[in-house]
């Protein structure tokens, strides 16, 4: 007999790290847009593991790819090839625009990659003195947790208690232009910047921010590297949100959807003068570019592009913010985002509250930064389904404001 949801509580808190504060959702059983409960309950899945299951839960082609493809190869290494790996390079690059690609798991190691590529990148090609590189991120950014990562976060409940951080990590505001341009010197090997900043908040720079940051770095010979590992893969409501602005970046990082909702996949993406810096030894990792996470990735990205998600994203997610600008509630201060990726961000109350009211009412969303509520469902979901999370919206804010 299996535990039941109060024992399996129990035993998380009891015998795990306590590194997150989980809302009071078991969940068993995933499907399309829905996520089910041990008690059998159905809720609607509104923020997709953080934007990674674009695809719905357990998408049946999906499941079909990667369980024919565990059963005849999963796992290699990358002490010799496989048959699998090469064609989603080859694709991949092909969809993006970039010469090469390296594959890793996480969202952070295509970040910590990029980190380290373009760092060597200044060194060896740009003629940075050895150990002198910097990197200029921006403020409220989210680009995964690890120590150089972190280092490069301005979020006090990333950073605290977790220092020293390595050096040459600078931070400016997000979404002004005229302080990349000054913060950038001669030492300066790459801008890293989310098109949307998610974690930080479904942050939507002004119009043409993009695309003056990367004419700046082209001036100023600085690679202006993308971490599209939330905004991608049709996110936003085209394939790469940098595409919003006609901006082709010197480097990209992938991740969440590229796995399909199915296993962890990520890339780091980059012209060949760039990525080309790397040498046998270099860099990797066991997993990275294993047969099975290529066969499921691969799948994903046809099936991206055979349903148009992308498109489908930019109607559905126009449609959730107008629905969702005509609320009449006190409680909301702005609704903003593009394609699937909006946020909600509520006053005179916190946005813990309206999450845990839309669980009660059967909607799983995610607060994020005390005051928004990200809505992010898989990009597959359907118009009904959409509609009937945005009127628990209207109704839990209802009930709030009394
Ligand atoms: N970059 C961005 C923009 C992200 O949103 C995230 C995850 N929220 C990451 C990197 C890190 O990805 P992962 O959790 O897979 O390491």
């Amino acid at each position: 007999l299996a535990p039941d949801a109060a024992t399996l509580t129990d035993w998380e808190l009891r015998y795990g790290a306590h590194n997150y504060a989980p809302l009071p959702l078991v969940a068993c059983r995933g499907e399309g847009a829905f996520l089910f409960d041990t008690a059998g309950r159905r809720y609607i899945d509104m923020m997709a593991a953080y934007s990674a299951v674009s695809f719905g839960h357990s998408h049946p082609r999906l499941v079909a790819a990667l369980t024919a493809q565990a059963q005849r190869l999963a796992v290699t290494s990358r002490a010799f090839s496989n048959d699998r790996l090469p064609v989603l390079l080859k694709r991949l690059t092909e969809l993006t625009g970039f010469d090469l690609a390296l594959p890793a798991n996480t969202g952070l190691e295509a970040v910590e990659t990029a980190l380290k590529v373009a760092r060597k990148w200044a060194h060896a090609v740009k003629g940075v003195p050895d150990e002198q590189a910097e990197i200029i991120a921006c403020a409220g950014n989210f680009h995964g947790r690890s120590i150089a990562i972190v280092g490069l976060s301005t979020e006090d409940q990333y950073r605290a208690g977790f220092g020293p951080f390595p050096g040459g990590l600078l931070t400016i505001p997000y979404g002004d232009a005229a302080a990349l341009e000054a913060a950038i010197t001669p030492n300066t090997a790459a801008f890293l910047v989310e098109p949307i900043q998610g974690e930080g908040g479904i942050v939507v720079p002004p119009p043409g921010y993009l695309a003056t940051c990367a004419a700046i770095c082209r001036r100023h010979n600085v690679l202006l590297i993308a971490d599209e590992v939330q905004t991608g893969l049709g996110r936003t409501g085209r394939l790469l949100a940098s595409q919003h602005e006609g901006v082709q970046p010197d480097g990209l990082c992938l991740g969440k959807a590229l796995g399909g909702g199915l296993l962890p996949v990520s890339a780091f993406l980059a012209r060949r003068e760039v990525l080309g810096v790397l040498k046998p030894g270099d860099h990797g990792s066991t997993f990275g570019g294993n047969p099975l996470a290529a066969t499921v990735a691969l799948e994903a990205l046809e099936l991206l592009l055979d349903e148009d998600l992308p498109a489908r994203s930019a109607r559905l997610g126009a449609w959730l913010l107008e629905r969702l600008r005509g609320i009449a509630s006190p409680l909301i201060k702005e609704v903003r985002g593009r394609g699937l990726f909006v946020g909600v961000e509520v006053q005179g109350v916190s946005a813990r509250a309206v999450v845990d009211g839309l669980l009660a009412a059967g909607v799983v969303t995610k607060d994020t930064h005390g005051t928004v509520i990200r809505l992010a469902p898989p990009l597959t979901i359907d118009e009904a389904t959409l509609a009937a999370a945005a009127d628990a919206l209207e109704r839990v804010l209802a009930g709030l404001e009394r």
